[in-house]
C-alpha cells in the first residue's frame, strides 16, 4: 500500500465493533448540526466518519468526541444518506476501549461473543471452585451466611480484586490520557482546578441533560441505574460487615432500605433497557452488539440473585441461601472482572476522564483571539455563507495528513467559537495549495481567510516561532534562507550572465532558493546555458534582486511583502524591464498577481520559454535518456496560474524519456509540503506531505520525478533523503533534464559530468 492509499484497516476494524454505513456519508455535517452536544472545538459525528473514510486511525485515537456523545440518536434522524452516525459513534467507542486497553482482552471480548461468555464463564466457575474447596462450615439448623462465608474472606477478595481491577483500568485510563493529550503540556495546577469536571460528570452525567428528545427520562432512567450500581458496590465494599449480617436488620435499617434500593433501581432499570433494545426504537436501539445484552442481562441477574439469597435467609432456608450466594458471587465477580475494565462498564470512567481532559486541553489552549471583525476587514465577508458541506475539507491535503479542517476554521471564525488550537494554530497547517478553493460551491477564498487568519498574530509581532528568522532575513537581507544579500549570484559564477540592460528581451529573475539552494543550483545553472545556446537576450538585477515575497504574503506577513514589492518594483522601473523570466512559480504568481506597480510588464515562467523555444527549434534535444520520469506540477504554477502543458511538452520532446502521471496530476495536484511556508518550518509537520508524494511516483515506477519549482526540488528531495530511496528515484528540475539531452553541461560548482550518462545522472541526484 502506497501511503497516498487510504487505509481502510481502521474502517474494517470499526465496522466489526458495529459501525455499518460509512461508506454512505458524503461529510455534509447534517448530523454534526443536529447533534445537541456538538460544539466549539469538538464538533461531531461526521469527523468521525471521516477519520473512518480516510483511515486517520492516530487522530480517532486521539479523539475525545466519540465520548462526548451520549448516544441519544438525534443525529440518525437527519442524515441525507440514512447513515446511523449514532451508531457509528458507538461503535467508535467500543473501538477507543479496545485500544486502550493494553491486554489485548478487551479486542477479543468485542469481536467474539464466544470469548465474552467463556471468560465469564472461566471467572465465574473459579469463584464456584473456590467455594467448593474453600467454603467455611455448612450450618443447617438455621441460616448463618457469614459462618458459611466469613465477612472477613469475602472483604479479603474484595479488595483483591477491585484493586486487580482499578489498576488495569487505571492503566488503560493513562493511555487514553496520552493519545487525548497528545503534546499539550498543561501547567499542572490545571489538572487540579479541573479536577471538578471528572467528579461532577462521574456523578452526574449532566451532559445527557442536553441530549435527545425524551432527554429528561433518558437522563433519568440512566442516573437511576448508575445510582443502583453505586450504592451497591458502597454496600458491599465499605459496609459488607453491616450488609452480610446473620441477624435480620428491621425495615427503616439503612442497609436494607439502600439495598432494596439498589436492587429494584438495577432490575427494573436494565430490564426496560433490554426491552427498549429489542423493540428496535426508531432512532435507537435498532443494532445491539452482543455485549450490550450481555451486559444488560449480567447486571439484571446480579440484582436479582442478590434478592434471592435475601429471600432466603429472611425465609430461613440455610442451603438455597449458600448455594444463591454462590451463584450471586459468580455472575457479580464475573460481569465485572469482564465488564469493568475490558467492557461496557469502562464507559463510567473512560467518559468523565475524556470530558475532564477535554476541560484541561481547552483552558492549556485558550480560546482564540481572533475577532470576526478583524478577518471581514481582511477576507470580505463571504466566507460566512460556509455551508459546512465539508467539500474543502475532504480535498485538503493537510487535512488528510494532519489536524487542518477548512470547513471548521471557516465554522469556528464565523461562530467566534475557535480556540488557539483548532484556529489560529490551524491556519499555519494549510499549504495554500489551492485545492479547495477551486471546487468550493460558493466559492468562498479560503486562501484568503486563512491569510487573514495568519495575518493577525504576524501583525501583532507574535508570529509562531519558525516564522521569526525567515522574516527577520528577508527584511535584513532580502531572502528568506538567513544568506547575505551580496552572495546572492555566487551561484553563478563562471557563467556568462550579464547585469541586465534594457536592450535585453528578459530579465531573468532567480527566487532565493535557486540562488541559495545548493540542491537547485544545477537546474538554475542548466537554464541559464540553454537560454544562451538558444540565443536568448537575456540579463539579470544581480544582487540588487530581493525575494519576490510571495511565501511572506502567504503567511499574512503584508507589511515585509509589501517592502520586498515595493524594492523589486523600483528595480525593475529603474532598469526598464519589460519581460521578467522567474525560475520559481512563486515569483511568477506574485508579480502577476500580487505587484500592483507592474503593469504593462510581461511575466513568464521559464517552462513557458522553453517550451516555445524547442517549439521554434531554438533548442533541439539531441541525446536519447531512457528515463521513466513523472511530472509533479508544483500547485503555484499549476493550480494558481493554470500551467500544465508547457512543462510536459518540454518533457515529451526529449527522446527516449518516457512520462508517466501520478495518482494525483494537474488540477489534483499534491502540494510537495512547502507551500504557504510551510518551507521554512522545521518540523516534521511539513515533511509528511513529500513522502506522499514520493510514494506516489514509486508506485507509477518513476526513475525521476521532474518538477519546476525550486521549493518542489527541495522538499521532494529531503523526502527522497528520509526515505532512503535515492537509488530508485531522483528530483530533477525539468531544465536541468532538458539540458542532459539538449547540450554537454559543465557544472562550474560540481564535478563535471558532461561525458554522464542518464542513468549516471540519476544515481548522482
Ligand atoms: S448527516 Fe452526517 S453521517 Fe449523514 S452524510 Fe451528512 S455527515 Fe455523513
Ligand atoms: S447520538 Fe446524540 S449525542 Fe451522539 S452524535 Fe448523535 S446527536 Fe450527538
Ligand atoms: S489551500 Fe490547500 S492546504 Fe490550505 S486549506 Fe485549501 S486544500 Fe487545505
Ligand atoms: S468553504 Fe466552501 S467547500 Fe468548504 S465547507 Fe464551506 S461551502 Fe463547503
Amino acid at each position: 500500500m502506497t501511503s497516498s492509499e487510504v487505509d481502510v484497516r481502521l474502517a474494517q476494524e470499526v465496522s466489526q465493533l458495529g459501525a455499518r454505513d460509512m461508506e454512505l456519508c458524503m461529510q455534509c455535517a447534517t448530523c454534526s448540526a443536529s447533534c445537541p452536544l456538538s460544539e466549539g472545538a469538538h464538533t461531531f459525528p461526521r469527523k468521525i466518519y471521516r477519520y473512518l473514510q480516510l483511515g486517520l486511525e492516530d487522530q480517532l485515537l486521539a479523539s475525545p468526541e466519540p465520548w462526548l456523545c451520549y448516544y441519544c440518536g438525534e443525529c440518525n434522524k437527519d442524515c441525507p444518506r440514512g447513515a446511523e452516525p449514532a451508531e457509528t459513534m458507538m461503535a467508535a467507542r467500543r473501538w477507543l476501549i479496545t485500544r486502550y486497553d493494553w491486554t489485548g482482552l478487551s479486542r477479543r471480548f468485542y469481536r467474539s461473543p464466544v470469548w465474552q461468555v467463556g471468560a465469564f464463564a472461566a471467572v465465574a466457575l473459579g469463584i464456584i471452585l473456590a467455594f467448593c474447596f474453600g467454603h467455611g462450615p455448612i450450618v443447617t439448623e438455621r441460616v448463618e451466611l457469614t459462618t458459611f462465608a466469613p465477612v472477613a474472606w469475602i472483604q479479603l477478595g474484595d479488595k483483591i480484586m477491585l484493586s486487580t481491577l482499578g489498576a488495569l483500568l487505571l492503566s488503560n485510563g493513562f493511555r487514553m490520557y496520552r493519545a487525548i493529550m497528545g503534546g499539550v503540556k498543561p501547567p499542572p495546577w490545571l489538572y487540579v482546578t479541573q479536577a471538578w469536571a471528572f467528579v461532577l460528570h462521574y456523578l452526574t452525567q449532566m451532559r445527557w441533560r442536553k441530549c435527545g428528545t425524551d432527554r429528561s427520562r433518558r437522563w433519568v432512567r440512566h442516573l437511576l441505574l448508575f445510582s443502583g450500581y453505586v450504592t451497591m458496590e458502597v454496600l458491599v465494599v465499605a459496609f459488607l460487615g453491616a450488609f452480610q449480617t446473620d441477624v435480620v436488620h428491621p425495615m427503616w435499617h439503612p442497609t436494607r432500605i439502600f439495598g432494596y434500593y439498589a436492587t429494584v433501581a438495577l432490575m427494573v432499570i436494565s430490564a426496560e433497557m433490554m426491552i427498549s433494545r429489542r423493540q428496535k426504537e426508531e432512532t435507537l436501539h435498532r443494532y445491539s452488539d452482543f455485549t450490550d445484552w450481555f451486559f444488560l442481562l449480567l447486571l439484571f441477574l446480579t440484582a436479582f440473585s442478590g434478592i434471592l439469597v435475601h429471600g432466603f435467609r429472611l425465609a430461613g432456608w440455610p442451603l438455597l441461601t449458600y448455594g444463591t450466594y454462590v451463584v450471586h458471587l459468580a455472575i457479580a465477580v464475573g460481569m465485572l472482572c469482564i465488564m469493568l475494565p475490558f467492557g461496557k462498564l469502562s464507559h463510567l470512567f473512560y467518559r468523565p476522564l475524556a470530558i475532564f481532559l477535554t476541560s484541561v486541553r481547552q483552558k492549556a489552549s485558550p480560546d482564540t483571539t481572533l475577532e470576526l471583525a478583524r478577518v471581514q476587514a481582511d477576507a470580505g465577508e463571504l466566507f460566512q455563507s460556509c455551508l459546512q458541506c465539508g467539500t474543502c475539507t475532504s480535498l485538503c491535503p493537510s487535512s488528510q495528513e494532519g489536524s487542518l479542517s477548512p470547513r471548521q476554521v471557516l465554522r469556528q471564525i464565523t461562530l467566534e467559537s475557535g480556540t488557539k488550537r483548532s484556529v489560529d494554530q490551524a491556519a499555519w497547517d494549510c499549504l495554500t495549495c489551492g485545492a479547495c478553493t477551486p471546487n468550493c460551491p460558493r466559492g468562498i477564498g479560503i486562501i484568503d481567510v486563512i491569510k487573514a487568519v495568519r495575518a493577525i498574530p504576524v501583525a501583532g509581532g507574535k508570529p509562531p516561532a519558525f516564522l521569526k528568522a525567515p522574516l527577520s532575513s528577508l527584511k535584513a537581507e532580502g531572502n528568506p534562507w538567513k544568506r547575505a544579500g551580496a552572495e546572492r549570484q555566487q551561484w553563478v559564477q563562471g557563467l556568462d550572465l550579464p547585469p541586465f540592460s534594457p536592450g535585453h528581451d528578459y530579465c531573468l529573475f532567480t527566487c532565493c532558493t535557486t540562488a541559495y539552494d545548493g540542491r537547485n543550483h544545477i537546474g538554475g545553472r542548466a537554464l541559464i546555458e540553454m537560454l544562451a545556446k538558444a540565443g536568448a537576450s537575456f540579463g539579470t538585477l544581480g544582487t540588487s534582486e530581493n525575494c519576490c515575497g510571495d511565501q511572506a504574503r502567504q503567511a499574512g506577513a503584508d507589511a515585509v511583502f509589501a517592502e520586498l514589492a515595493r524594492r523589486n518594483t523600483e528595480r525593475f522601473a529603474q532598469a526598464q524591464v519589460t519581460k521578467i523570466l522567474t525560475t520559481s512559480p512563486h515569483c511568477l504568481n506574485a508579480f502577476k498577481k500580487a505587484y500592483g506597480g507592474l503593469k504593462g510588464v510581461d511575466v513568464e515562467h521559464y517552462t513557458e520559454l522553453l517550451d516555445r523555444l524547442l517549439a521554434a527549434g531554438r533548442l533541439v534535444p539531441v541525446q536519447n535518456l531512457p528515463l521513466t520520469v513523472t511530472y509533479h506540477d508544483p500547485c503555484y504554477l499549476g493550480r494558481h496560474n493554470g500551467i500544465y502543458e508547457a512543462p510536459r511538452r518540454v518533457l515529451m520532446r526529449i527522446p527516449g524519456l518516457v512520462t508517466v502521471e501520478m495518482a494525483s496530476s494537474r488540477q489534483d495536484s499534491l502540494c510537495c509540503g512547502g507551500g504557504g511556508a510551510n518551507g521554512w518550518r522545521t518540523d516534521a509537520a511539513s515533511r509528511r506531505f513529500g513522502r506522499r508524494r514520493i510514494a506516489e511516483a514509486l508506485a507509477v515506477g518513476a526513475q525521476v520525478i521532474a518538477t519546476a519549482c525550486p521549493y518542489c526540488v527541495r522538499m521532494l528531495g529531503d523526502a527522497v533523503r528520509r526515505l532512503g530511496v535515492g537509488d530508485r528515484v531522483a528530483i530533477m528540475d525539468i531544465a536541468r533534464l532538458l539540458a542532459m539531452s539538449v547540450t554537454a553541461v559543465n557544472h562550474a560548482n560540481g564535478p563535471t559530468r558532461e561525458h554522464a550518462t542518464a542513468e549516471q545522472e540519476v544515481g548522482h541526484a
